[in-house]
C-alpha cells in the first residue's frame, strides 16, 4: 500500500475545499456519488473535526469528533470509517491513535459511540487497549462504546 498522510483537526470546509481534487469529487456522497466514507454526511459535518488519511491526496479514511455541547471537556468520537476497499489496512487505527492523541492535548475525555460490527472487531480492541492504560482519558458513561476498566479487577465489563 502507498503511503497514508494523516491529517489532523480539519473542519468540513477544509474537507470541502479536497473535492475540488478530481479523485474527491464523490467525497460528500452528493450526486450518485460512492459511499466511500460512511456516516460522512455534509449537515452532520458541521462542527466535526475530523483526522483524515489520504492516500495521494485521495482521501481513504475520517475520524469525526464533536465537542459535547452539554459538558465541553468530552469529545463525541462520532465515527472512524475507512473506505471499504481499504479495510484491514491499519488506517483505522491511525485515524483513532491520532484522535486519542488529540483528546490528550485537549485534556478531554473520549465518548465513543456505538461500534459497527467491523469496528467491533477491528477498533475496539485497540480503544480497550487505550482505556486500560489511560481510563482518565475515557467519560466511563453507561453508554459508552468503550466501558472503561475497572481497577479493582482490571478487566472490562464488556469483555
Ligand atoms: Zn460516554
Amino acid at each position: 500500500m502507498n503511503t497514508v498522510t494523516l491529517e489532523h483537526q480539519l473542519t468540513r470546509e477544509e474537507l470541502l475545499d479536497k473535492t475540488d481534487d478530481p479523485s474527491n469529487k464523490d467525497l460528500f456522497n452528493v450526486d450518485g456519488g460512492s459511499d466511500r466514507i460512511r456516516y460522512l454526511h455534509w449537515g452532520d459535518a458541521r462542527g466535526e473535526i475530523h483526522f483524515v488519511a489520504s492516500i495521494n491526496r485521495r482521501v481513504v479514511g475520517i475520524g469525526a469528533v464533536r465537542v459535547n455541547p452539554f459538558d465541553d471537556s468530552v469529545l463525541w468520537v462520532k465515527f472512524v470509517s475507512v473506505e471499504a476497499a481499504l479495510q484491514g489496512n491499519g488506517i483505522g487505527k491511525l485515524i483513532s491513535e491520532a484522535i486519542f492523541n488529540y483528546a490528550q492535548s485537549e485534556r478531554k475525555r473520549l465518548h465513543v459511540a456505538s461500534f459497527s460490527p467491523m469496528g467491533k472487531q477491528r477498533l475496539l480492541p485497540l480503544f480497550h487497549r487505550l482505556a486500560v492504560e489511560h481510563p482518565e482519558l475515557f467519560c466511563g458513561c453507561s453508554d459508552c462504546g468503550v466501558q472503561i476498566a475497572q481497577r479493582q479487577e482490571g478487566t472490562y465489563k464488556n469483555e
